[in-house]
């Protein structure tokens, strides 16, 4: 068997990055990973544990500290913290605002960097994300941004049921010194706002197989 393939989803949040990154996974059978779920764990252990979100020193501490575990969930590979997934308390608004603090964090991004690598030992991944194809796996073939305009993605996150200033958080994501949001060398950029889930996720879909065919 040959290496594991990488598909890195990148993108503005509520770009489709999951909704797509899902889709692509079930259709080419590879494992999910959502690595903003990771970022968004570590911002919820750091408000359980009263970890100030200006203290830089007392965030990457915490997050050496942590005892977590990578485990496959169906092919949703998922970062457990003390033996649970917080599913449901990652989502929150609090946690939402809390994360660009936590993911600016040089130490916090050097971590992901390992813990996001080692997914690999469950097989071929999409993984999604906003420095997959530039930072995590830049030796990855298949490179994706998806982008949406502002008023749709801010639609999108209203139908979930969330009222967000995505526009700060992007802004916060893409002005950090260390590996900000950006377009990876070499990645195919959608625009979406006007393309529905499963006509993105067929374009990469076939982009992927085509690709993969052509390297036989
Ligand atoms: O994708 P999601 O909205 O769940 O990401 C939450 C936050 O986690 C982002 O706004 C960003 O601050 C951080 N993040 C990151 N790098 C990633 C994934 C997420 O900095 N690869």
């Amino acid at each position: 068997m040959g290496k594991p393939i990488v598909i890195a989803l990148d993108g503005t949040s509520a770009s489709g990055k999951s909704t797509n990154a899902k889709l692509i996974a079930k259709a080419l059978d590879y494992a999910y990973v959502d690595t903003g779920a990771m970022y968004r764990s570590l911002a919820w252990h750091c408000l359980k544990k009263g970890v100030k979100l200006e203290n830089v020193k007392a965030i990457a501490s915490l997050c050496r500290r942590w005892k977590t575990e990578l485990r496959n969930d169906d092919g949703d590979i998922h970062l457990y913290v003390n033996g649970y997934f917080p599913e449901k308390e990652i989502r929150t608004a609090e946690t939402s605002a809390a994360v660009p603090s936590v993911a600016a964090v040089p130490a916090v991004r050097k971590w992901m960097k390992a813990k996001q690598r080692e997914c690999v030992q469950f097989g071929n991944l999409v993984m999604e994300g906003r420095d997959i194809g530039s930072n995590i796996f830049p030796e990855t073939d298949f490179k994706f941004y998806l982008e949406a305009a502002l008023d749709v993605r801010t639609k999108r996150r209203a139908a979930d049921g969330v009222d967000e200033n995505l526009a700060e958080r992007d802004k916060r994501d893409s002005q950090r010194a260390a590996a900000p949001l950006m377009i990876p060398l070499g990645a195919r950029v959608i625009n979406n706002s006007k393309m529905t889930a499963e006509e993105t996720s067929t374009l990469i879909i076939n982009e992927v197989r085509e690709r993969l065919e052509e390297a036989e």
